[in-house]
């Protein structure tokens, strides 16, 4: 199950976008736009956004959220 990361919002309109950023309240990975983006909406301005360094540092809780994620996606 190789699946490529890309950005939550960015796939729902078709695109895939590298991820480089990615949001524990809606575990979604989201691109530098779309992070930006999120951060502007007044409902999910507390939400907590990790950025890339925290990506590669916490590789293996992205990794079992991603499980979560994935168990969730019915799709
Ligand atoms: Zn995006
Ligand atoms: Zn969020």
């Amino acid at each position: 199950m190789a699946q490529a990361l890309k950005c939550g919002p960015c796939s729902f309109v078709e695109e895939e976008v590298d991820p480089k950023h990615f949001c524990v309240d809606c575990l979604e990975y989201l691109c530098t736009g779309c992070a930006r983006d999120h951060k502007k909406h007044k409902t999910l301005r507390g939400h907590r956004i990790l950025n890339e360094t925290d990506l590669s540092a916490r590789h293996n809780l992205i990794r079992r959220i991603k499980l979560i994620v994935t168990l969730f996606d019915t799709r």
